[in-house]
């Protein structure tokens, strides 16, 4: 997203405030509830996606930022006597701001089928993986607001809803779970609830955002899960943007998004006691505290906490693995390997661009739990669009999956 110049100005004038009055940022925001609950979350099953990697799910319920987080109940335990895998191997893919790019390109011949090529790899890596090697695909958020396919939302007072694209083909793609960013607000929460209630097969979460009239905590999202793929517990922890401009506050005026940094902090230990590594979905953005971030596509963001201060903040929480898979700023992060610089107090920050460019992958090699290696690299889209070595060919997308899934909701929207 872009911060315009009076937004800029109120966030620095709020946190000026905030500074004035000796109190940190996420106070600042009001945002933490006054009695929130303490300790005492639970893991509700969930059904994994069919199409995705996860054998056996379950949601994080009973979470409200502020509160502590202590993980019981017999599935928690169970999860926590579970012995690490002696090895394995999780492979990551991972994308964010798809913003309804399924397909990108201009003219129908410059088409690029960006899901489908996502695709076509995710299923390939699926259907080679060896015994002890785990696949999932993941999204970090903003997966609505940027092309034609948009229609499909109806308006932002929640009529004409016909579909949700992004999770459609999410859910047939084998998503296995999402984060929420600002923009899934767009269209108003009620839009988005029914987005999520009639169409994703696989959790979202957001663990930080709390108090809407729409969206059931527990039942539309969660603030964390943990799933079982190719015996690996990975929990999944997700966080969002407490930069409020989308948030449509005048349609749902109690919904408040706390400080990502505090609830990380706060749930990420229990999450570690329960799995063999720990994924930090984040649609939080790339940078540090209140302020722009780096730029990337001439586009300027405006972040408040980003996923270079939540790395600080859980660094040495748990010496299980942890990797923040982020999203939000459009960044385009480890492009050929895992760079140093993005390694931030041992947590490494990924993030795969936008629009549909870039499908991120990350594999992390275990050993009797221990991370033994991490390698993290981008597949950059072939082009619809390029006479050049990068066009897109036949075999580039799994064709079956752009005629099943992707075409009809493209004729549904042109039909609009
Ligand atoms: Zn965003």
């Amino acid at each position: 997203m872009t911060a315009s110049p009076a937004i800029a100005r109120l966030l620095v004038a709020l946190r000026r405030r905030a500074v004035l009055k000796g109190i940190g940022a996420a106070a600042a925001f009001g945002l933490l509830p006054r009695a929130a609950r303490a300790g005492g979350l639970q893991l509700v099953p969930l059904a994994p996606n069919p199409e995705g990697g996860f054998s056996e799910l379950w949601a994080v319920s009973g979470y409200a930022p502020g509160g502590g987080a202590t993980l019981g109940g017999a599935a928690a335990k169970r999860l926590a006597a579970l012995a690490p895998p002696a090895a394995a191997k999780l492979r990551i893919f991972h994308f964010n701001d798809m913003h309804n790019y399924l397909v990108s390109g201009r003219s129908e011949a410059g088409e690029t089928h960006a899901m489908s090529q996502f695709v076509k790899r995710v299923r390939a890596a699926r259907a080679k993986a060896k015994p002890g090697e785990a696949v999932l695909f993941l999204s970090s958020g903003d997966d609505r607001t940027g092309t034609g396919l948009d229609k499909l939302l109806g308006d932002v007072e929640g009529r004409g809803f016909v579909s949700d694209p992004a999770y459609v083909a999410y859910s047939a793609a084998g998503v296995d779970a999402g984060a929420i960013g600002n923009h899934e607000f767009d269209h108003g929460a009620r839009t988005l609830k029914r987005g999520i209630r009639g169409h994703a097969r696989f959790p979202l979460l957001a663990a930080n955002l709390h108090g809407g009239a729409e969206l059931e905590p527990g039942r539309d999202y969660a603030p964390a899960a943990i799933g079982v793929a190719a015996g690996v517990r990975v929990a999944l922890l997700g966080l969002t943007t407490p930069v409020m401009k989308h948030f449509r506050k005048a349609a749902d005026p109690g919904l408040a998004v706390a400080s990502p940094v505090a609830v990380a902090k706060d749930l990420l230990p229990a999450l570690a006691a329960h799995a063999d590594v720990v994924l930090i979905l984040s649609h939080c953005g790339f940078g540090e505290d209140f302020g722009p971030a780096r730029q990337s596509d001439g586009w300027r963001f405006f972040i408040a906490e980003g996923d270079i201060s939540i790395a600080r903040a859980v660094s040495g929480l748990t010496d299980k693995p942890v990797a923040i898979l982020g999203g939000h700023t459009h960044t385009v992060l480890n492009a050929e390997r895992l760079d140093a610089a993005n390694l931030v107090a041992g947590v490494p920050v990924l993030q795969a661009g936008a629009h549909g460019r870039y499908l991120g992958e990350a594999v992390l090699t275990l050993a009797a739990g221990r991370e033994t290696r991490l390698s993290a690299r981008l597949h950059a889209t072939r082009r619809g669009d390029e006479e050049s070595p990068r066009r897109e060919r036949e075999g580039d997308y799994d064709r079956e999956f752009e005629t099943r899934v992707i075409d009809p909701l493209q004729a549904r929207a042109r039909a609009l």
